[in-house]
């Protein structure tokens, strides 16, 4: 996740945003998070089907046990090989489970770097199992989460995979909080995958140290910019981690005073009327976003640092092992 206060081309739009839609004053949107889940089935590292069952498990057990409404947002191309119909049982327990499914592209495609025909062939392609299920289960609502949160390099793109959303019946689902669980995912399921079970154990605990720092920060910069804290849309990803993390993540939101809601409940904030200007190569989360077109500054000063034998870690396995099949993404 960028936070990088480099010079963007923003487009000069300005909203009468205190005025006009009651941006600070939203009492039932405090205390609330839309918890989503990114990179469905599995993100990550040597999952076999069996492993990648024992995972969705863990999660949705969790989800369970915590009263979470959770979104889920697939890409299909994991869900191609032999086993497809064991991973596509996978999709279908999170509906089971009552939880929501998107789109979050077939392969995990960069806008930035992808023609936008090419793009939009593929977000087309990773609806087609999803949809059969949705229908299953009577769901008719459709989200949308860009692959590394990039909306478009120019304003041609992105108001046209904008336009080719919209046609569709999509809505886009933002992120307003995060903790960088996808850069420790992957050391983790190494970890384990060696049965380093000392250093799985530390890579965990760094994670759980890290998301009780992050989150009081998104807390902290949203008042910074909104003058109160939004209904927010935390991005986690289905991973082995996060699946062993259930537990002491919730205990994480309870001590933030989060309760989890579903995304179209924190989509009714209207915060998230607030003009996305933003255009450019980057993936950034919501308040950078608005941070822009608000002309206020995020103390991005203090948000708290992943540490550094993590990304290394992170970053060696990426160097040894780049997988079109499980992209090592956010
Ligand atoms: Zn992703």
């Amino acid at each position: 996740m960028s936070h990088r206060r480099i010079a963007r081309q923003t487009i000069a739009r300005f909203l009468a945003v205190f005025g006009g839609i009651g941006l600070a004053f939203s009492p039932a949107a405090a205390g609330t998070v839309a918890i989503t889940f990114d990179d469905l089935p599995i993100f990550g590292l040597h999952a076999t089907a069996t492993e990648a069952g024992a995972i969705t498990t863990g999660l949705l057990d969790g989800f369970r046990s915590h009263h979470w409404q959770v979104t889920g947002f697939v890409n299909e191309i994991q869900l191609a090989g032999p086993d497809r119909e064991q991973r596509i049982g996978l999709l279908r327990r999170w509906l089971d489970a009552g939880m929501d499914l998107g789109n979050h592209s077939y392969s995990h495609l960069s806008l930035t770097k992808t023609p936008l025909d090419a793009y939009i062939a593929d977000v087309a392609r990773g609806e087609a199992v999803t949809r059969v299920l949705d229908r299953e289960h009577g769901k008719q609502e459709r989200w949308f989460r860009h692959p590394y949160l990039e909306t478009g390099p120019t304003l041609a793109i992105r108001h046209g995979f904008e336009a080719w959303l919209k046609d569709h019946g999509y809505r886009v689902a933002p992120v307003s909080m995060e903790n960088s669980d996808w850069e420790f995912a992957e050391p983790y399921d190494a970890a384990i995958a060696r049965h380093d079970e000392a250093q799985a154990a530390a890579i965990r605990a760094a994670y759980l140290d890290y998301t009780a720092a992050a989150l009081p920060w998104y807390r902290k910069a949203a008042v910074t910019l909104l003058g109160r804290e939004p209904a927010f849309v935390l991005l986690l990803h289905a991973s082995r981690l996060n699946a062993a993390s259930i537990d002491a993540l919730a205990a994480i939101l309870d001590a933030n005073g989060l309760r989890s809601v579903t995304l179209d409940r924190a989509m009714r904030d209207p915060a998230y009327r607030i003009a996305d200007d933003y255009v450019g190569p980057d993936g950034d989360e919501w308040l950078t976003r608005w941070s822009l077109t608000l002309h206020r500054d995020l103390p991005y000063a203090s948000l708290p640092k992943v540490p550094a034998w993590i990304a290394d870690l992170d970053q060696k396995i990426e160097t040894a092992a780049p997988d079109a099949q499980a992209p090592p993404v956010k």
